[in-house]
C-alpha cells in the first residue's frame, strides 16, 4: 500500500499540515493499515474546508471507487465510500433521478457526505443526507465491519451519520434518490435592499422548495438576493434526460494573498447585486446546484495563506437579531467575507444528534486569512454561543473549542481523530 509524506490541508488550504497519507486499495490494507497505525482519521476528496479531515495519518479512501448497484426501478444506489457525487450523476439523471440532498459542489464522496451529513438549499423539506441514507458498511479500529442502518446498530449509524470520521471508516453506502422528469428548474430571484426585506423574500416564498440567499457583507443595511427553485416538470417524461457538464475554467495558480480584499470584494458585490435583479429565468441542474464547480481551484483565489469559511447556525426565535449582530461585527471589524450563503432549516430527526442544522437559520461567510480575523472569530463565536447556536465542524479551522466539537470518547473509538481546535486563535 502506497504511503507517502505530504504537506496537506483542506479546501480552504488552512491548516495546512505535514501528514503521512495512507492510500489502501482494498479492505485487507485498510485492516493492516488500521492494526498497525495509532490514531489516524479517514480523508475523502478532502473538500471539508478546515481541519476536518486532517491528522498526522490520514487514510485517503479514493481507493474506494466503485458504484456496486443502481436500482433504476427503486431509485437506490449502492457503492463504495470514495465515489464522488459526480462520478454518479452521468449514471442517474439520464434515468430521471437526482439527488433528494446535494451540498454545493459535486466533488465529494459517499463518505464525506455521511460524516459531515451534508445538506443542501432544501434543508426543511429534505433533511439532511442522512435523511436518504439506508445503510452503510463502517471498519472500526479493529479491522471488524459492521452493517449499520435504522434497524441494525442503530447507535453507530446515527453517531456516524455527522459524526466527522471519528466512528470508524465508511466503507460503502446504500441510499435512495428522488424522481426528477427534466433537468432544468424554474427559478425566482428576489433583489432585497436590506436584512428585513431579504427576510421577507424567504417568509414569502416558503412554498418554493429549494432556497438560499446572498448577503452584501458590506453594506451596512446587510442589502441581499434571495434565489428560489423547484425542478420543472417534463412534457416528455419517457425520454432519457441529457447530462451535460460545461468545461469548468481552472485558477492555475495561487493568487497573491490580498487580491480578494474589502475593495475587491466591494466590486465584486456590487457586480453581483447588478446581474441579480428580480425575476424568474430557467437554470439547469450544474448551474443551480453547482455554480462554484465552474471554476476549478477556485479556493487558489485567496492565496497560499488560505481563507476560512465560518459557518454557524442560529435556532429559530435567536436568529434574526443573532444574524444582525453577526453582520454588524463584521462591518466593526472591516472584515470583507467575499462569498456569503444564508439558508432556512427545517426539524431533525431527535436521533441526528451530530447534524449541524437545527430548526432556524445558516450563515457561511469566507473571509480571506487576515491579522484582524482572529479577534473577530473570537467575537462571532460569542454571538454563536449567546444564541445558542452552532459552528458546523466541516468548514471550521479556528472555533472556540466549545462549539459543537464532538468528544471521540463517546465513541469509544479513541483510534479516530482530527486536529485540535485553535490554532489560529493562538497564533500558529
Ligand atoms: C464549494 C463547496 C460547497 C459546499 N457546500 C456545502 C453545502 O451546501 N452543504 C454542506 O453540508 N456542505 C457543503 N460543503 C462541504 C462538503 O460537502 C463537506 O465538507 C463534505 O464532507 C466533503 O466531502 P469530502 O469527500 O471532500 O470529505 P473530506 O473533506 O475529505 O472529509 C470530511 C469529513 O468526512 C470524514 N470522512 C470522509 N470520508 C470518510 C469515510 N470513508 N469514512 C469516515 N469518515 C470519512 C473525514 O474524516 C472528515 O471528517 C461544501 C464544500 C465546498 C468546497
Amino acid at each position: 500500500m502506497n504511503i507517502s509524506t505530504e504537506k496537506t490541508a483542506g479546501w480552504a488550504n488552512y491548516p495546512r499540515i505535514v501528514a503521512a497519507v495512507a492510500r489502501p486499495e482494498n479492505r485487507d490494507e485498510l485492516a493492516d493499515y488500521l492494526h498497525h497505525t495509532g490514531q489516524c482519521i479517514a480523508r475523502g476528496n478532502g473538500k471539508s474546508y478546515g481541519d476536518a479531515s486532517l491528522a498526522p495519518n490520514m487514510v485517503s479512501m479514493l481507493g474506494f471507487r466503485k458504484i456496486l448497484e443502481f436500482d433504476r426501478e427503486k431509485g437506490e444506489i449502492d457503492c463504495e465510500a470514495g465515489v464522488l457525487l459526480a462520478d454518479i450523476l452521468p449514471l442517474i439523471v439520464p434515468a430521471g433521478w437526482f439527488f433528494y440532498v446535494t451540498p454545493g459542489i459535486k466533488a465529494i464522496t459517499i463518505g464525506g457526505a455521511i460524516a459531515s451529513d451534508v445538506h443542501g438549499k432544501n434543508h426543511p423539506v429534505a433533511g439532511c443526507f442522512s435523511n436518504w441514507l439506508i445503510s452503510f458498511e463502517l471498519m472500526r479500529a479493529d479491522g471488524e465491519v459492521l452493517t449499520c442502518s435504522r434497524s441494525e446498530n442503530a447507535g453507530l449509524f446515527w453517531q456516524t451519520c455527522g459524526g466527522m470520521g471519528w466512528t470508524g471508516i465508511i466503507l460503502s453506502a446504500r441510499f435512495r434518490l428522488r424522481r426528477i422528469s427534466s433537468v432544468h428548474l424554474r427559478q425566482k430571484t428576489v433583489e432585497a435592499g436590506d436584512f428585513e426585506a431579504l427576510w421577507r423574500a424567504f417568509e414569502e416564498n416558503g412554498h418554493w422548495p429549494y432556497a438560499a440567499g446572498w448577503v452584501d457583507g458590506l453594506s451596512p443595511r446587510h442589502r441581499g438576493v434571495a434565489l428560489f427553485a423547484e425542478h420543472l416538470e417534463s412534457d416528455a417524461p419517457d425520454m432519457p434526460l441529457r447530462y451535460e457538464v460545461p468545461t469548468p475554467k481552472n485558477i492555475p495558480f495561487y493568487a497573491p494573498s490580498g487580491l480578494l480584499n474589502p475593495l475587491s470584494t466591494r466590486i465584486h458585490n456590487y457586480f453581483y447585486h447588478r446581474k441579480n435583479k428580480s425575476g424568474e429565468r430557467l437554470a439547469d441542474l450544474e448551474s443551480y446546484f453547482y455554480p462554484l464547480d465552474r471554476t476549478l481551484n477556485w479556493n487558489r483565489l485567496y492565496g497560499r495563506r488560505g481563507f476560512v469559511q465560518y459557518q454557524f447556525c442560529l435556532p429559530e426565535n435567536a436568529a434574526y437579531d443573532g444574524l444582525i449582530r453577526v453582520l454588524d461585527a463584521i462591518r466593526a471589524h472591516r472584515q470583507a467575507p467575499f462569498l456569503t450563503v444564508l439558508k432556512k432549516h427545517g426539524e431533525r430527526p431527535p436521533e441526528a444528534v451530530h447534524s449541524f442544522p437545527v430548526k432556524g437559520w445558516s450563515l457561511a461567510l469566507d473571509f480571506p486569512r487576515t491579522g484582524g480575523l482572529p479577534a473577530l472569530v473570537r467575537r462571532l463565536d460569542d454571538i454563536v454561543r449567546a444564541s445558542a447556536g452552532k459552528i458546523y465542524l466541516t468548514k471550521d479551522a479556528c472555533s472556540a473549542p466549545d462549539l459543537g466539537r464532538i468528544d471521540p470518547a463517546a465513541f469509544g473509538e479513541e483510534k479516530f481523530w482530527s486536529l485540535l481546535k485553535g490554532r489560529i486563535l493562538s497564533g500558529g
